[in-house]
C-alpha cells in the first residue's frame, strides 16, 4: 500500500489544492489530506470547518480521506505509518520555503518522511487561499477559484464586512 499525506492549512481549499489531490490520488493507493495549524497564519475558518469543506470536495475520490492534526507532521506520519508527504509547487517563490520544510521533515523524522512535489497546473499557478480570501473580502467573484459550496461559505464569512467590488482575479 502506497500511502501519502498532503498537509496544509487549506483556508479555504482551492481548485489548485484539488488539482494536486486528484493527481496524487492517481499516484498513491491512499491519500490523507491533513488540515494543520500554521502558526504563521491567522485562519479564516476553524479546523472543523476546513475539514468539512474538504470532505465534501473530495467525496468523488474513494482513496482520499481527510484528517486534522495539531502537532508536527512527522509525528502524525509516524503514528499512521506514512512515509510520503505531498506538497504543491506553484512558482520559484514557493521553492525555498518548501525545500526547507522538506529537508527539516526528512532530518527530524530520522529520514523516514520524504516529500514528493507536484508542480501546479499552469492555470492555477497564482491561485492561493490568501488570494481567495483577499478577493472575497472585497466582494469579488471567487467562483473560478473554489467549489461553489466553498465559495458560499467564504462569502458568508465576509458578508457583514463586504463592500462590493469588481475584482475577478481567478483563472
Ligand atoms: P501551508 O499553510 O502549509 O502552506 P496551504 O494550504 O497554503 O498550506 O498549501 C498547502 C500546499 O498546497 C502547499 O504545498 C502549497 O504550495 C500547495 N498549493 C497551494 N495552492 C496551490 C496551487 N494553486 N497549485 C498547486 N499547489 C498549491
Amino acid at each position: 500500500m502506497k500511502k501519502a499525506v498532503y498537509p496544509g492549512s487549506f483556508d479555504p481549499v482551492t481548485f489548485g489544492h484539488l488539482d494536486i489531490i486528484e493527481r496524487a490520488s492517481k499516484l498513491f493507493d491512499e491519500v490523507v489530506i491533513l488540515v494543520m495549524v500554521n502558526t504563521a497564519k491567522s485562519p479564516l475558518f476553524s479546523i472543523e470547518e476546513r475539514v468539512r469543506m474538504i470532505r465534501d470536495a473530495v467525496s468523488p475520490y474513494p482513496n482520499v480521506s481527510v484528517d486534522f492534526y495539531q502537532g508536527l507532521l512527522i509525528d502524525y506520519a509516524k503514528e499512521k505509518g506514512i512515509r510520503v508527504s505531498i506538497r504543491g509547487l506553484r512558482a520559484v517563490t514557493d521553492f525555498e520555503y518548501e525545500l526547507q520544510i522538506s529537508q527539516t521533515n526528512y532530518e527530524l523524522s530520522g529520514r523516514a518522511l520524504d516529500t514528493v512535489f507536484l508542480t501546479t497546473d499552469l492555470k492555477y499557478a497564482y491561485l492561493s487561499s490568501s488570494v481567495v480570501r483577499e478577493i472575497a473580502s472585497f466582494g469579488g467573484d471567487i467562483s473560478k477559484c473554489v467549489p461553489k459550496e466553498v465559495a458560499d461559505l467564504v462569502k458568508n464569512k465576509f458578508e457583514k464586512t463586504v463592500s462590493k467590488g469588481q475584482s475577478n482575479g481567478c483563472p
